[in-house]
């Protein structure tokens, strides 16, 4: 018989999934059982969850914010917590909140007065604000114009208050992102880096560590050509087209965009994820220009903490920010939140005259 006929075929190579792991190992046992099977929850005080399953099982959740950003020490303290009330069973939240679950009603009081002890707030459940969704900054990444933990530090010590009741309209989800292009994502409010100058490029460097092609290929408005500068090859900016975005430091650090007096904070607003009421929603630009005022930020904290307060004033129960908007519109947003609307607030980018044309209001 011919050798080739005999031979098997090589057994295909299964493809190797990298994606989320499984988690139901690593559930509470309670949480297992009863997966899928729940009948009704609550929410006996804010901070804590109460689950009750068909089997009549029930499980309680305490859910406390941290700085997310965390030491060794303090996951190590957050774990021996776990041990002594949760059956060494924790999860985090897409929002850094660290959440406990217990199987009986007297466990919950004393796991609650031993994180508040160690600092530890109980809340974010419900129509709260929950604690900020934030991104590295100075800590882990290479290209931050601020930082990002410490922003939320600043403006949590500031509504922590709200972070233990829930007392707002609806949830309320904030983010920080400290460039313009990145992380972050979208929030009812958002803090994000505002750059209002174009890179200033180092040319003995840009020789050394850039590659060129991908620095020009890298900018959306196509403001970046190759250069000789000093008989070296560099890169030249035509600034009349640059929107200051910051994609090209990434790539080219000499291209530096971060600048302690022209990198600002802008705040956003109205943005969502979620599909409850209406649809998902981007956020749009409410106040520019503020400084960049480490440690503290006390320029920012004053202006998430007026459109809060009308916010939480104002809004019917269950309008999320962007429906409050939507109702009341936005010059009344303005009007009321006494915001200044200013012409940094208009997008006057080329390319959105697409977007403009796609309306009814405004044509060219
Ligand atoms: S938002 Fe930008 S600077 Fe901040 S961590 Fe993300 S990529 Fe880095
Ligand atoms: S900052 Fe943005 S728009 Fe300006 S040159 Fe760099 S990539 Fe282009």
């Amino acid at each position: 018989m011919n050798q080739a006929v005999q031979e098997k075929p090589a057994a295909k190579r299964k493809p190797k999934e990298t994606g989320v792991p499984d988690n139901k190992k690593y559930l509470h046992p309670l949480m297992s059982k009863n997966y899928g099977k729940w009948k009704y929850h609550d929410r006996p005080r804010p901070g804590v969850l109460h689950h009750v399953a068909h089997s009549g099982d029930q499980i309680w959740t305490v859910r406390a914010g941290t700085q997310r950003q965390m030491d060794v020490g303090t996951i190590r303290l957050l774990c021996d917590i776990a041990d002594k009330y949760a059956e060494g069973h924790v999860r985090f939240t897409i929002r850094s909140n660290i959440e406990y679950m217990v199987s009986k009603a007297e466990k919950v009081d004393p796991l609650i007065a031993e994180l508040e002890k160690h600092g530890f707030p109980v809340g974010g459940t419900g129509n709260s604000v929950s604690m900020i969704a934030h991104t590295q900054g100075w800590l882990h990444c290479d290209i931050p114009g601020t930082d990002a933990s410490g922003v939320v530090k600043a403006l949590m010590d500031e509504l922590i208050v709200e972070f233990k009741r829930e007392e707002m309209p609806n949830r309320v989800h904030l983010s920080t992102s400290c460039c313009e292009i990145n992380c972050g994502g979208q929030a009812d409010i958002a803090i994000i880096v505002q750059h209002t100058k174009p890179p200033v490029i180092n040319h003995d460097l840009v020789a050394n560590v850039c590659e060129r092609p991908t620095v020009v290929a890298r900018c959306p408005v196509a403001a970046i050509r190759p250069a000789m500068v000093n008989g070296k090859p560099s890169l030249e900016i035509d600034e009349t087209k640059c929107m200051c975005c910051g994609a090209c430091y990434p790539p080219c650090p000499p291209m530096q965009i971060n600048d302690p007096e022209y990198s600002k904070l802008a705040i956003w607003v109205g943005g969502k994820n979620s599909n409850a009421r209406g649809k998902p929603t981007f956020m749009k630009m409410v106040a520019s220009g503020l400084p960049n005022n480490a440690p503290r930020w006390p320029e920012v904290s004053a202006v998430v903490k007026q459109i809060l307060h009308v916010y939480k004033e104002d809004a019917r129960p269950w309008e999320r920010m962007a429906d409050w908007i939507d109702r009341i519109g936005w010059p009344r947003f303005f009007e009321k939140t006494e915001l200044p609307f200013t012409k940094y607030l208009i997008d006057d980018w080329r390319g959105s005259r697409s977007t403009f044309n796609a309306s009814t209001h405004i044509r060219f």
